[in-house]
């Protein structure tokens, strides 16, 4: 098209509740994939959208379907089921759920929409689908158990289906029940398919659920511009690279909220016990936790309540030796595991809005390119900075420059994974500690962790659900707040002395000086990141956050030891 100027929400006929909600949502204008199936979707066409989490995708389809239930509402006052939104797992459930619930803050009465993905409150689910609500959000299994058991109609009336992470609900092994729930619905209703890649599943479901559908394809990169995010990579080994971790904590060279990645579950525990040792307190997201404890952990990072979330992706295989597979031996797991649909609800780096991350740390470098891109895609969404810091073992410098290859290609050849300058040898007390307490996390340690957080997972089930529903945001944090502990806190190493702090960080009077205050459940900045130049008492002086890692005589990276 010829003309280049923008669509603006005002301009696209939207009820004024819906444009108010936006404009106090904070939403200047609409994204790229906003601006073009909004329209289309309001014209009554089936669109299938490629689209990433991050790209505003939710309320590309949300927005439309609030407004023509609001249309409807003018010219008919029979009450029905009018929107069915299929998502393959509850914590995608909840944030649609929740987009939507914003988006109709100002038509709340008019247009009421519920989430059944739980499989935990049918009774609950079940009398609420009697009350017919607006809008269905739900995970293709629950739903066709609420259709199978007559808790819900739809065959006269649904006008909409939307079937959000199209490709996953293939790889979480919905495709029979999509196909059957298909056979529960009008003849005649407005399709949408979501997805981030075009695979030929998601093409096979195309037909049997779009009509002449427009396809939109739009060109967005697949990761934030250079002047938005930045990739950063250190060499370092295992102990060091626990220790690093450790001294940009405690130096808080590291601002913001962020996720560390690492390998596998146990490794998740590994590294929040050994954090917890220096009283900085995460917490953990993994795909054998159960979802209520998922979608809380999620919750209480987005709330603030935490800083740091450790994250193991659910792609990551593992030798029982500890060694990492080769690519086919992933392959052919993958596959096994896939069959076995071991767990519908997984997938920690695809989907989930974490909101204002500002870090990602791959403390264990991902597996492929394509868990890279999900992993750095968590943080610089919108129009918000981020970074991306990786660890880089030699067994994982492979990986990296396949990382490396392919994000220049992106970027026209340039150069994208800068070096980020630590000299560990500055910081040698931080080393000495942390060995002891990264050998201090054993495997029993680990082991006991997971159970001892099973077996409170269940206790809280049982005798605190009644207060757990009437205050339920209290007792989530509390529940959450609680350290493992199976491994001894000495209260000594939550403080830096001064002698451990490099050089050019040390105060004039020698004094010892307190850790950091425990970040505080602050404003998000959109400015935020390694090295962020706050000042602090042993903080870098400089004052450009990203580059200035550079502490005087801070060079370069530790050569790992094991080079
Ligand atoms: P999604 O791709 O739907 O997961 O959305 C990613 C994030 O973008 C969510 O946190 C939304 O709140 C946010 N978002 C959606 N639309 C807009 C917009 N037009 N302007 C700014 N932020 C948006």
């Amino acid at each position: 098209m010829a003309d280049e100027k923008k669509v603006m929400f005002h301009e696209m006929e939207l009820d004024d509740r819906i444009l108010k909600t936006i404009s106090q949502l904070g939403w200047a204008h609409p994204t790229l994939i906003q601006e073009t199936a909004i329209p289309l979707l309001l014209e009554g066409k089936d669109v299938l959208m490629r689209a990433r989490t991050g790209s505003g995708k939710t309320a590309a389809f949300a927005i439309p379907a609030i407004q023509k239930i609001l249309n409807l509402k003018n010219t008919t006052s029979h009450q029905c089921i009018k929107a069915l939104i299929l998502s393959p797992s509850k914590e995608l459930c909840g944030q649609i759920a929740s987009v939507i619930n914003n988006l109709t803050l100002k038509c709340a009465r008019e247009v009421r929409c519920i989430d059944i993905s739980s499989s935990a409150d049918t009774h609950i689910q079940k009398s609420l689908l009697l009350d017919k609500p607006d809008i269905v959000v739900a995970t293709p299994s629950r739903a066709l158990a609420h259709l199978k058991a007559n808790n819900m109609r739809l065959k006269d009336d649904l006008s909409l289906l939307v079937v959000d992470e199209a490709d996953l609900v293939f790889s979480f092994g919905y495709e029979d029940e999509i196909k059957e729930l298909l056979g529960h619905l009008p003849k005649i209703y407005q399709a949408v398919l979501a997805s981030a890649t075009l695979s030929d599943d998601v093409l096979s479901l195309k037909k049997i659920v779009l009509r002449n559908p427009v396809t939109l394809k739009l060109e967005e990169p697949e990761l934030a511009p250079a002047s938005q995010l930045q990739h950063y990579h250190l060499f370092a080994e295992e102990d060091d690279k626990a220790a690093i971790l450790y001294a940009l904590l405690k130096l808080n060279l590291i601002r913001g909220k962020s996720i560390i990645f690492v390998r596998t579950v146990d490794r998740c525990y590994k590294l929040k016990l050994y954090l917890e040792q220096f009283k900085i307190s995460s917490c953990v997201l993994n795909s054998e936790l159960p979802a209520a404890v998922r979608c809380l952990s999620v919750e209480q990072f987005n709330r603030g309540r935490y800083q740091i979330i450790v994250a193991s992706d659910e792609k990551a295989l593992e030798k029982p030796d500890g060694g990492m597979l080769a690519g086919e031996e992933i392959g052919s797991k993958k596959r096994q595991k896939s069959k076995r649909r071991k767990d519908k609800e997984s997938g920690v780096s695809r989907g989930i809005d974490f909101q204002h991350v500002s870090n990602v740390i791959n403390f264990d470098f991902p597996l492929d390119v394509a868990s890279y891109v999900h992993r750095a895609g968590r943080t610089a969404r919108g129009n918000n900075q981020g970074s991306v810091l990786s660890f880089v073992s030699i067994r994982e410098k492979p990986l990296m420059h396949a990382v490396e290859e392919h994000l220049s290609r992106g970027f026209k050849g340039q150069q994208v994974l800068q070096k980020y300058e630590f000299a560990l040898e500055e910081v040698e007390g931080f080393r000495y500690r942390s060995r002891d307490a990264w050998r201090a996390v054993t495997r029993v340690a680990v082991r006991e962790a997971r159970l001892k957080e099973i077996k409170q997972e269940l206790l809280n089930c049982r005798k605190l659900q009644g207060y757990f529903e009437e205050n339920p945001t209290d007792l989530a944090a509390l529940k959450r707040d609680k350290a493992l502990h199976t491994v001894r806190v000495q209260p000594q190493l939550a403080h830096v002395p001064e002698y451990l702090l490099p050089a050019a960080l040390r105060s004039e009077q020698g004094d010892d000086v307190e850790a950091p205050p425990a970040p505080k459940k602050r404003k998000q900045s959109n400015k935020p990141k390694f090295g962020s130049a706050k000042r602090h008492k042993y903080q870098a002086r400089q004052s450009d956050p990203l580059k200035s890692f550079k502490v005087k005589n801070m060079t370069q990276p530790a050569a790992p030891s094991t080079a």
